[in-house]
């Protein structure tokens, strides 16, 4: 059993088992929530004697280990790759802005949702991250960078809402007070769009930001770049955002990567705003990231600008998502790949 699993009520329960004092529980949650331990060795106040009785009672405190670290030298981007216990690895991402620290983390090993243009999916999915595994890519990142991290994006490789119960105690975890108390506000999932799981989402009285991969301006065009639109349709998936904002209050997010001659048209900014543009919402940008398994190519930056245009006009929240650490192995899911290819 890791110890990184036990929330501090479980823990608390664990050391009265043990016939110890109370303070030692908020010690050794402490040290794993809130000092980012990577060991035992770490938490220096916790006799060894106490963490020999653990471990004989078969709790183990193993954190994923970074194994490979990329620096950008145009903006500091940082690219990690863990090891987890298990051996698979996952990426995570570390992004530096003015307004503060943003971490991108993996939520599955591998993903089944199958993107044209991803690269996280073309090797297909192994298995679920439990909740501390997601929870210890913050941790061990802003321990390795030592810059405190302010914003989490459930953004890396894997389909969150796949792995739902986990990404609820992750969510819970690390905006909690005793915890690493990361406000839920600046936390943000991003979803392909799983119908019944949004709605599911939209009763946990949550605070977090809804991202939501659109990616098209039709049905047709949808299903052509992500498989999952075949199973939940456009319109479908556009209620469930609707319903999410109104139980909510949390405007939506929603991501377009812009795919020269696939999705960049002026017929599709039109499309756009009749499927958007009664809706409090923002529209993210992200010109593709090519990847040498497809033929996807960035419209030019004119285009881009276009389009962005047009959506302003309308009256559309729209940004161009900055192209961070493009220097490094830039799309989700590559620096993974690459290592395994290795
Ligand atoms: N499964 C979730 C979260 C992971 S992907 C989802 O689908 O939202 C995070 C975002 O990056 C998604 O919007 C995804 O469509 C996008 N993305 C993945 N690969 C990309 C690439 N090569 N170029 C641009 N965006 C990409």
């Amino acid at each position: 059993m890791e110890l990184s699993a036990l929330s501090s009520r479980e823990l608390a329960e664990l050391m009265n088992e043990l016939g110890q004092p109370a303070f030692r529980a908020k010690q050794i949650f402490e040290w794993i929530h809130k000092k980012s331990a990577s060991s035992f060795e770490d938490m220096t106040n916790v006799p060894n004697k106490l963490k020999e009785a653990l471990e004989e009672k078969g709790y183990t405190f193993v954190v994923p280990k970074i194994v490979e670290v990329q620096e950008s030298k145009l903006d500091g981007t940082k690219k990690y790759l863990f090891a987890l216990s298990d051996h698979q690895v996952v990426e995570s991402v570390l992004m530096k802005y003015k307004h503060g620290n943003s971490v991108c983390i993996s939520s599955q090993v591998g993903c089944k949702m199958g993107c044209r243009f991803c690269a996280s999916t073309l090797d297909g999915w192994l298995r679920n991250l439990e909740h501390y595994e997601m929870l210890e890519q913050v941790y061990q990142i802003q321990k390795e960078s030592g810059e405190r991290v302010s914003n989490v994006v459930v953004m890396g490789t894997g389909e969150p809402l796949d792995n739902y119960e986990n990404l609820l105690l992750f969510i819970r975890g690390l905006s909690s007070e005793e915890g690493f108390h990361i406000s839920q506000r600046n936390i943000t999932v991003s979803t392909c769009g799983l119908v019944p799981k949004i709605y599911q989402l939209a009763e946990e009285e949550l605070q977090i930001t809804l991202a939501l991969s659109l990616h098209a301006s039709s049905q047709e065009e949808r299903e052509k770049l992500m498989p999952i639109a075949k199973t939940y349709e456009i319109h479908q998936v556009l209620d469930a955002c609707r319903h999410y904002f109104a139980r909510t209050g949390r405007r939506i997010s929603f991501e377009y990567s812009l795919v020269a001659g696939v999705n960049d048209s002026i017929e599709d900014a039109n499309r756009l705003k009749n499927l958007i543009g009664d809706m409090n919402c923002h529209v993210n940008l992200i010109p593709v990231n090519p990847i040498k398994e497809r033929n996807y190519k960035q419209p030019n930056r004119e285009n881009i600008l276009s389009f962005q245009n047009k959506l302003e006009n309308y009256g559309i929240n729209v940004t161009i998502r900055r192209e961070m650490g493009r220097d490094i192995d830039g799309a989700c899911g590559q620096l993974r790949k690459k290592y395994m290819e290795r």
